[in-house]
């Protein structure tokens, strides 16, 4: 075995043995999901496509692409607490001073440090330019005022990469990034917001009331902020395509062993035509949607400037995928599929998550199009 086939093996495992006996903890109660965190840092599980220099494994994106889809195979949650928390990590790596990424990058790619990346607020959303969280400069220091929603991991989270602006007068390119501390005076995390899946996945909003940081928090150079963000997006697409497709892989799995299992007329459900074509079209979408997600974490190995395109065409497909192969296994399970003690109903409001988050889906088929339609004179 390779080294990249040891870790995969090394996944299954960990997932089977760490996170598949706690489902009901993790997934339905909203319990140990920090505790988890922890440990897939302490397995190296964050560290894969992180330098060398800064404790990571130096490994390609494809293959932290498919370790994160193993991972939502198992928990929807953990994927999604660690796509959050790659966010932060990546902004630090694409944007931060050498110091920066020495203070702060060994201890998150450890898991010993729980990143949050705040982007969003109440009046921008798709469109982030228009924030108005302002960070003022005073001497040695910045001062952070504005409210950011939907933050995930807000109050497990230890750093905030928040988005502020600087020079308002320059939209986007008067946004820039800094590094916020969760003991921070003035920095507090709102309550728990009550979703329509995944309870356990912490999520809330962030009041930044005259948070005094030093100047050395300012993430890379003043009013670059915007360009972290989305270079930052761009790999967070990739990481939420990942989730989507292994939340789609495991419907499929789910849906399967219950057609077989479950008999109509005489016959196991799996022997009908129709439920076997709902069969063949989650499998293909699957196995498209892996395909899309290698493909964009290749670009992102490559540094390609194709990266952006790709990374929201896996993170559309695989979303539209994951969301109609979770409805179609609802559907193969019948009343079953309603009613919450099984596995596919929770699965089918969480693909939701998908289209939303990292960018909705019509922005990301309005960074395709606007792609094709410069690429073709
Ligand atoms: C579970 C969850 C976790 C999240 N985690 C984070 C996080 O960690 N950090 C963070 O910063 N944010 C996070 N978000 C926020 C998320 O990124 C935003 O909700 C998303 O970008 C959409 O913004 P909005 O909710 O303001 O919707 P809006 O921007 O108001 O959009 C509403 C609708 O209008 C559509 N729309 C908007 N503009 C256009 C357009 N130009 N053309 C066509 N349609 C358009 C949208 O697609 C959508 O359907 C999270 C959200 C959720 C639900």
């Amino acid at each position: 075995m390779n080294i990249e086939e040891e870790i995969l093996a090394a996944t299954e495992d960990f997932a089977k043995k760490h996170i598949a006996p706690f489902e009901k903890e993790i997934e339905r109660e909203g319990k140990l999901v920090e505790e988890k965190f922890r440990e897939l840092g302490k397995h190296g599980f964050i560290a894969i496509p992180f330098p060398e220099k800064y404790g990571g494994l130096g490994e390609s994106f494809e293959f932290y692409a498919k370790v994160a889809e193993k991972i939502a195979f198992e928990s929807g949650t953990l994927a999604a607490v660690l796509g959050a928390h790659s966010l932060s990590v990546f902004s630090i790596l694409l944007g931060g001073t050498e110091q920066q990424k020495e203070k702060y990058l060994p201890k998150m790619i450890r898991g010993e440090l729980m990143g949050s990346f705040a982007l969003t607020e109440q009046n921008a959303g798709s469109n982030p330019a228009d924030i108005e969280t302002r960070a003022v400069k005073d001497g040695d220091f910045y001062v952070l005022d504005g409210t950011k929603v939907f933050t995930t991991n807000a109050g497990l989270s230890d750093i905030y990469v928040v988005m502020a602006k600087t020079d308002p007068a320059r939209g986007a390119r008067g946004i820039s990034a800094f590094i916020v501390e969760k003991t921070d005076e003035g920095f507090s995390v709102g309550r728990q917001e009550d979703k329509m899946a995944f309870p356990g996945l912490p999520n809330a909003s962030l009041f930044l009331n005259n948070v005094r940081i030093p100047k050395e928090r300012l993430l890379g150079r003043e009013n670059s902020g915007f360009i972290i963000a989305m270079k930052t997006l761009d790999l967070g697409r990739i990481t939420a395509s990942a989730g989507a497709t292994g939340l789609a892989r495991r419907a499929l799995y789910e849906a399967v062993k219950y057609a077989k299992r479950r008999e109509q007329f005489g016959k196991p459900i799996a022997s009908f035509e129709m439920i076997q074509s709902y069969i063949a079209e989650m499998g293909a979408k699957i196995e498209a949607s892996k395909l899309l997600l290698l493909k964009a974490a290749r670009l992102s190995n490559e540094k390609s400037r194709d990266l952006p395109k790709f990374a929201a065409i896996a993170k559309y497909f695989s979303a539209k995928a994951a969301a109609d192969v979770a409805r179609k296994a609802v559907q193969i399970f019948g009343g079953y599929g309603f009613i919450e003690d099984y596995p596919v109903a929770r699965l089918y409001k969480g693909a939701k998550m998908y289209e939303i988050i990292e960018g909705t889906s019509e922005i990301q088929k309005l960074i395709i199009a606007n792609s094709i339609i410069k690429e073709i004179e």
